[in-house]
């Protein structure tokens, strides 16, 4: 099949043309986002590859499926950016991939977590300039704390895991909770205010869904432990940024560890070092000594994108072939935000 690749950096290509080599499509790629204005970059393609900044809102679909296009392959797990209902009443297919690595994102998550609370990207940054004082740098053990983990499916359960072998208590909230291994760790299942009101670190691993929109908010936070370390390498827009800068201010969120952020989509994956950042919100958190940000890296591993472009392709097989196993389901779709 001819897909129109989105998004393209140099290692996306690296990966899909490797994996190509078994699956033999012809691939086009493209280094813009795709929005309304980039969709005519398809033309001549049956299938546009995209990734999780890429805005597949209505009128996206729209221009798209006017050029023909009739399967949208997400390089991702999360479909949030995806107008599900329109792909489905213009006839479109989307597919996507479940999982990837949930190691990666685990893993990741697991290093803000240490680098925050033993502030190793200080201590890095000291120890170049020939300052070895420890005043700023005083950490907490991990043993023995309280992890709240809301979401316990593939990335959750890996994250309650590894903490286990720290020997934190471990409890979550899930709105249908699944997880076998979760029951062998002894995870203790509670509602979402227990949760809030017990971790002394709260991490994030449910997706973005109309129920999880700006989940961490200014009520949900007022419930929290004074000093809680909150973490989200799931999607920005569970967190109210504006709440959460409140609560940084006020000292009740002690540490912010972010791999995703609401308005991520004008920001991550460019290099913008040479430029005045605009975004408010976002400099606003770069100010605080106890925030760290990376910038949507937790899957960025090679097992995961060896993963990523092989499903990909095998999705878009799938597909010629009339069968595809990795479709999103216009009934568990959520809307956009
Ligand atoms: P998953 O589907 O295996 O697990 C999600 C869990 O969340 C499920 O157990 C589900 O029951 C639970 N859930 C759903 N709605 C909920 C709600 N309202 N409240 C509480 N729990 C709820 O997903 P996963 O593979 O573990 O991925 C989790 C998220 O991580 C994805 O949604 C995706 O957005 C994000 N992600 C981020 C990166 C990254 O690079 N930062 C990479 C991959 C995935």
């Amino acid at each position: 099949m001819k897909v129109a690749v989105f998004s393209t950096k140099s290692y996306d290509r690296k990966f899909l043309e490797a994996a190509n080599t078994e699956y033999q499509h012809e691939l086009v790629f493209l280094e813009p986002r795709l929005t309304p204005e980039t969709c005519m970059l398809a033309a001549g393609s049956q299938a546009v590859c995209a990734f999780v900044n890429d805005q597949l809102d209505a009128k996206t679909l729209t221009g798209l499926a006017s050029q023909g296009i009739k399967l949208i392959a997400l390089r991702s797990a999360g479909f949030n950016n995806v107008d599900i209902g329109k792909a489905t009443e213009l006839g479109m297919t989307v597919v996507r991939v479940p999982a990837y690595s949930p190691y990666a994102v685990a893993e990741h998550t697991i290093g803000l977590i240490l680098t925050l609370n033993r502030r190793i990207h200080r201590a890095y940054a000291r120890i170049r300039e020939g300052n070895f004082s420890l005043d700023g740098l005083l950490g907490f053990d991990l043993h023995g704390k309280t992890i709240g983990i809301i979401g316990t499916g593939k990335i959750g359960t890996l994250v309650a895991q590894i903490l286990k072998a720290f020997g934190c208590k471990l409890v979550a909230y899930d709105n249908s909770p699944s997880s076998r291994l979760c029951q062998e760790l002894e995870v203790e299942y509670v509602s979402l205010p227990q949760l809030l009101a017990t971790a002394d670190i709260i991490s994030l691993h449910c997706p973005l869904i109309p129920d999880t929109y700006h989940l961490i908010n200014a009520e949900t936070i007022a419930q929290m432990k004074t000093g809680v370390m909150l973490i989200n390498t799931s999607r920005g827009a569970l967190i109210d940024t504006k709440a959460v800068i409140n609560g940084l201010k006020s000292g009740k969120i002690g540490y912010l560890g972010l791999d995703v952020y609401e308005q991520e989509g004008d920001l991550f994956f460019e290099d913008f070092s040479n430029t005045v950042i605009q975004d408010d919100l976002f400099e606003r958190l770069l100010t605080f000594p106890n925030v760290l940000i990376t910038g949507h890296q937790a899957f960025f591993t090679v097992d995961a994108l060896n993963s990523i472009a092989k499903t990909t392709l095998a999705n878009i097989s799938d597909f010629e072939r009339g069968i595809c196993p990795n479709r999103v389901k216009a009934e568990i779709a959520p809307t956009n935000h």
